[in-house]
């Protein structure tokens, strides 16, 4: 009888087609069996009884801002904590380190040391700025797993916006290399007239400053821009039902396009940034409730293909009233340990079958990203997987969040369940109730 690296007994394992009891086996790294009552031996038993197996969530949005800025995060203390969150795979994005991605150099820079520390697998995205235009072809054959644009200034001087010229320019060179191009949409027209007229320092005022107007156009704008060009597009943290219902209609017109929103849009509003200020601050900003309830009426209709974290920390002093207004504070929630506990408990709230999170955290941004091996849990793909308890809730505190910095939007708030283990290509990554050294060694998942 074949023997296994791990058995895991007797979890609620969450399969495309639904929930349901059963053992998994593990061997070098790749899940070997998904059925029941298993009676080989193994090395190492799990035993997950009421517990719930979700596949390993698949982050394609996170700031690491290393090198350069590993004082904001790092490729360490990040993936530890996305690894604490049920995270498997992520996706680092080309700004707020230095250099930015936009040139091989940086690239290859950035490579080494994430695979030096990373401890879970990890993809890196490229950039599209002003002035790179002859890298793109070679970003894409070293293995970057598509590319990011601003239309609205970044925050980050280093990492240009593009106009709508170099726009039209990259999407033709992208489309070449047969990759995805990432955009934040927001309308720096409408943002800077609307900067100008507005004067207050109040989260309504910043929140006014950057409407769902401002998204919509932008989106728009890149839907047609797309359509000339035929390259592929990823609508990154999408705020509003309006700029959904617009994707909605490039799909069925038959465009290559999906988008993501984040746990953030669903799970809180534009009070959270009246009360807890700029640990709220993000861009597009948090939106008022009925938005947020159309947005989740858009999530339950299946017209948002992935949930991503869009995690971007920086050190406290840079969202500091002392320091600056809000308006001048860093824009960026650092909240990449919490997608798939906040999607829980959504899916809790709203009575959303666990298969269909599943889709959103790691099946779907898989597939978009071809990564063949993972997103499932299925004989022959990578043992990734995250063991959750609905039987014990989950605190935020200083303690047991993960990243660099214990400012979040997310401190104080009880999750309604709670990552026991998360397990990356068969490696134990992170236990609850160890208090083990992470052993993990992350792959860079080449584009
Ligand atoms: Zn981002």
């Amino acid at each position: 009888m074949e023997h296994f690296d791990t058995i895991i007994k007797n979890g609620n394992v969450v399969l495309p087609t639904g929930v349901r009891k059963l053992d998994i086996g593990v061997t070098n790294g790749k899940f070997s069996a998904v059925e029941k009552d298993l009676q080989n031996k193994a090395d190492r038993v799990i035993h997950a009884d009421n517990h719930y197996i979700f596949p390993g969530a698949i982050d394609i949005h996170v700031h690491f801002n290393e090198p350069g800025h590993e004082d904001w995060e790092g490729f360490h203390t990040g993936s530890a904590m996305l690894g604490a969150g049920g995270c498997t795979t992520y996706f680092d994005m080309p700004l707020n380190g230095i250099p930015s991605t936009v040139t091989v150099d940086a690239l290859k820079q950035k490579a080494e040391i994430a695979e030096n520390k990373s401890l879970i697998d990890f993809g890196l995205w490229g950039g599209l700025v002003p002035g790179n235009l002859e890298e793109i072809h070679h970003l894409a054959q070293k293995g970057v797993i598509g590319f990011k644009a601003f239309l609205s200034p970044s925050g980050n001087e280093a990492f240009e916006h593009v106009d709508d010229a170099i726009l039209l320019k990259g999407m033709k060179r992208i489309a070449e290399t047969g990759k995805i191009l990432a955009l934040h949409s927001e309308s720096t027209a409408i943002i800077k007239f609307l900067e100008g007229e507005i004067t207050g320092d109040d989260a309504a005022s910043f929140a006014a400053t950057r409407p769902i107007e401002a998204e919509a156009e932008a989106v728009q704008r890149a839907l047609s821009f797309a359509k000339i060009t035929n390259c592929p597009l990823h609508f990154v943290h999408i705020s509003s039902a309006q700029s959904v219902q617009i994707i909605t209609k490039a799909k069925q017109q038959g465009m290559d396009v999906t988008l993501e929103t984040c746990p953030h849009y669903l799970l809180c509003t534009m009070s959270d940034l009246e009360t807890k200020g700029a640990a709220a601050k993000c861009a597009p900003p948090l939106r008022d409730e009925r938005e947020n309830r159309r947005l989740i009426e858009s999530l339950l209709e299946d017209k948002i293909d992935m949930i991503t974290s869009d995690h971007s920390p920086c050190p406290p002093e840079l969202k500091d009233p002392a320091n600056f207004s809000l308006r001048k504070a860093w824009g960026g929630i650092n909240g990449g340990q919490f997608t798939l506990l906040s999607m829980i408990e959504l899916a809790i709230k709203h009575d959303i079958p666990f298969e269909r999170i599943a889709k959103w955290t790691a099946s779907n941004p898989a597939k978009r990203f071809h990564l063949a091996d993972k997103g499932e849990i299925r004989v022959g793909m990578d043992a990734d997987l995250a063991i959750i308890s609905l039987d014990q809730a989950h605190t935020v505190t200083a303690e047991n969040l993960f990243s660099r910095h214990k400012q979040s939007l997310y401190m104080d708030h009880t999750f309604p369940c709670r990552i026991i283990g998360t397990i990356n290509r068969g490696t134990p990554i992170y236990q609850a109730d160890k208090d083990t050294k992470n052993t993990g060694k992350g792959k860079w998942l080449r584009g």
